[in-house]
């Protein structure tokens, strides 16, 4: 039989913290050897010490180190490495950057940079995803025009609240609400200054402001030749200014048939683009209906929920799948079975939310049945203030709902990391709430409680 698998010897991970020692655990469970990239600041992470080499790009600040292609793929050069890893976050979905690496010989470990450029606008995602019959949210179908009559006219059709996006937008940044219509020219026009001054794009689209979604979206994977299959979903809903804290799999009251109907549609919409390895479907989700936001091209910080109910290892497929291989499953055998939750520990106060980077003088880590801990921290580690406050994820797995909660919670007992704050007694709390225990939350939720709190 023709193989077109090559050997992926050597892989750089262009990335930090848990997440390049999830990747550097992937790699060697491959024999594929991993270099670590990092900034001067990381010189003492677990995955730089683990790593079979390591490379220094730069100074802490993410623009002279992560963020410095040049930097990384010199590192890949210098190595003689054979691929890049970028993660999530950095230049994760940077189509530029993938393009980079490949005209420079070497392999992305992600989709295509076509891809990531067309789910990099937001709107020509959402046109994308229509041509695919995937539900969107009721809006302005493109770009917004300049004619304010026009837009007045539009928003009334929608009806109001409506919230006005950057097409180039991303992190929770350049969206403005707009509930009356006195207020949507002057809101179009700051919108649009503030997208040209953040993502260097002025356009913007508009979309009806849903009042209470939950925010659901779908595990998918490609082989990049026209095959792909999803992998369930995951329930987002638990956010702070748009950030995630805590995540599961399945979604709790999706029937089966729901399910299977929306990855469906992400299915299609991920054929018509030949799409290339994992990716997130993003949906709000509300009176039993499904619309889509966006896609994100990369794996993402919740993928352990669905690794946990589908026994699939998806950074071992992301690795498997740029060596070439074929897609090892088929819709057929994808099972979602018993329950998984993620609570994302954070080094910062757990009331105030302010940071808190420092030393880390103790550390104990929760076990027993069901419970997986993706951390890169140790006694003696230095938690540096110049990136993301993500320090551990506490992932418990349960026959169902109410056996991952309850391990949930013994293991957020059992953990101790001392010598900095944490959001660990608010996860406690949390997990404490009716609301919580009974599940199916809206996005609105968590900033409402912490109001009461
Ligand atoms: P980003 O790429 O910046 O994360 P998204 O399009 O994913 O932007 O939206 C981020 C968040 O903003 C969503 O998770 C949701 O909380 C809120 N949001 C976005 N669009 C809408 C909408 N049409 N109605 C209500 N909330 C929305």
């Amino acid at each position: 039989m023709e193989s077109n698998t090559r050997k992926l010897d050597k892989v750089v991970i262009a990335n930090r913290g848990e997440i390049a020692l999830r990747i550097l655990r992937a790699c060697r469970e491959l024999d594929i050897k991993t270099v670590a990239v990092h900034s001067t600041a990381d010189r003492d992470l677990m995955h730089v010490r683990l790593a079979d080499e390591s490379v220094c790009i730069g100074n802490p600040s993410a623009s002279e180190s992560y963020l410095n292609m040049p930097a990384i793929i010199s590192a890949a050069e210098i190595t003689d490495a054979v691929a890049i890893h970028p993660g999530y976050g950095f230049l994760a979905e940077n189509a530029d950057f993938a393009e980079r690496v490949e005209t420079s010989g070497f392999v992305f470990i992600g989709p295509r940079p076509e891809s990531i450029r067309l789910m990099g606008d937001k709107v020509s995602a959402i046109a994308l995803m229509k041509e695919a019959g995937v539900p969107t949210v009721p809006g302005s179908d493109g770009v917004l025009s300049d004619d304010p009559e026009k837009n007045l006219k539009l928003a009334k059709k929608i009806a109001y609240p409506v919230i006005l996006k950057a097409a180039g937008g991303g992190g929770g940044r350049g969206m403005r609400i707009v509930h009356t219509e006195s207020h949507l020219l002057n809101a179009i026009a700051l919108t649009r200054n503030e997208s040209q001054m953040a993502f260097n794009n002025p356009a913007i689209y508009m979309e009806k402001f849903l009042e209470h979604p939950r925010h659901i979206e779908v595990q998918v994977f490609g082989n990049g030749e026209g095959r792909a299959i999803f992998l369930g979903e995951r329930d987002c809903s638990v956010q702070r200014r748009h950030q995630k804290i805590i995540e599961e799999a399945p979604a709790v009251d999706l029937s089966e048939k729901q399910r299977e109907a929306i990855g469906a549609l992400c299915v299609q919409a991920c054929r018509r683009m030949k799409y290339r390895g994992a990716g997130t479907f993003e949906f709000l989700y509300e009176d039993g209906k499904f619309y889509f936001i966006e896609m994100n091209t990369r794996i993402q910080v919740e993928h352990p929920v669905t690794e946990m109910v589908t026994g699939i290892d998806l950074v071992k497929e992301q690795l498997l799948n740029a060596s070439g291989q074929p897609l090892r499953y088929k819709q057929e055998n994808i099972k979602i079975q018993g329950h998984a939750i993620e609570c994302r520990i954070n080094a910062e106060d757990p009331l105030s939310f302010l940071p808190s980077p420092g030393l880390i003088t103790s550390y104990f880590a929760p076990g027993g049945p069901g419970i997986r801990v993706d951390s890169h921290i140790y006694a003696g580690y230095r938690v540096p203030p110049f990136y993301d406050s993500l320090i551990a994820k506490v992932i418990a797995y349960g026959e169902d709902r109410a056996s991952a909660l309850a391990r949930m919670k013994q293991a957020l007992e059992e953990i101790v990391i001392e010598g900095i704050k944490t959001n660990i007694p608010l996860h406690q709390k949390l997990l404490c709430e009716d609301a919580m225990i009974k599940g199916g939350v809206d996005i609105h939720y968590l900033e409402k409680k912490l109001q009461l709190f």
